[in-house]
């Protein structure tokens, strides 16, 4: 059976500045002792530089929130995963509920993502989760099995690199959170849709996202199939981000 280090990634989302960012890294690396899970931030593109040069040589790993489905080209604003890798991105989110719902960004579309950040090098972490009008019409399976499968038809030969991330868009930034066994029920339906495409399935991470934080990371990282967390507004308190990643390291 493999044995899966628990992993727990800050999304600042669009948060921060060059000041209040040297601020809140250098509390996170000064409170990493005795944290032994893998741990990253994913910044904003404009503080990549910043991000990296700060974290080098550190046991936090730096990720970006987004990538292009192109490789380049007259792409205005985008950001390929040849830019990201410049600046040793390890991580890079795709699909986020944000950039599914307020950008557009369909199934093939967040499949193409993560492609493209595997060719680069990057791992994406592919964010899966129902709104809450299919949570409450009991649709939540067919919804994060309809976007994973995406991925998967996409991406079938390195399926077992990706990291995804279940985030019930009802429990994004709103205080709600799933409960240990209902994210448990969600990420075993995630983790056998993995093994009927890959026989290393065990190998892949799955996060849950919305509202995790410091009270409740505990127990639902007590879940088997719950391998660590995807995490917004708490992963901007070094306090409260740092009292997460020791709930994941014991
Ligand atoms: C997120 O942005 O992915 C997220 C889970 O946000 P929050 O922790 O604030 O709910």
């Amino acid at each position: 059976m493999t044995v899966r280090s628990k992993l727990m990634v800050g999304n600042w989302k669009m948060h921060g500045s060059l000041a209040a960012n040297a601020f809140l890294l250098s509390d996170l690396l000064s409170g990493m002792g005795g944290v032994n899970c893998l741990a990253a931030v994913c910044v904003p593109a404009t503080h990549l530089a910043q991000a990296q040069s700060l974290l080098v040589g550190s046991a936090l790993a730096l990720g970006a929130q987004d990538v292009s489905a192109h490789e380049s080209g007259a792409y205005t604003g985008e950001v390929s995963a040849a830019m990201l890798r410049d600046f040793e991105v390890r991580y890079v989110i795709v699909g986020h509920s944000e950039r599914r719902q307020l950008h557009g960004e369909t199934d093939i579309v967040v499949a193409h993502k993560a492609q493209r950040a595997l060719a680069a090098g990057i791992t994406p972490i592919v964010c899966v989760g129902e709104s809450l009008s299919e949570h409450e019409s009991g649709q939540t399976e067919a919804v994060v099995k309809r976007q994973l499968a995406a991925v998967i038809h996409s991406n079938g030969h390195c399926i077992s690199e990706i990291v995804v991330a279940y985030e019930p868009v009802w429990a994004i930034g709103t205080g709600l959170t799933a409960t240990p066994e209902q994210a448990q029920g969600v990420h075993g339906v995630l983790r056998a849709q993995l093994q009927a495409a890959t026989a290393q399935a065990d190998r892949v991470s799955i996060l849950y996202g919305g509202s995790m934080n410091a009270a409740n990371a505990a127990d639902l990282l007590a879940q088997p199939d719950v391998d660590g967390g995807l995490i917004g507004g708490a992963s901007l308190k070094a306090t409260d981000f740092l009292s997460m990643l020791k709930a994941a390291s014991r």
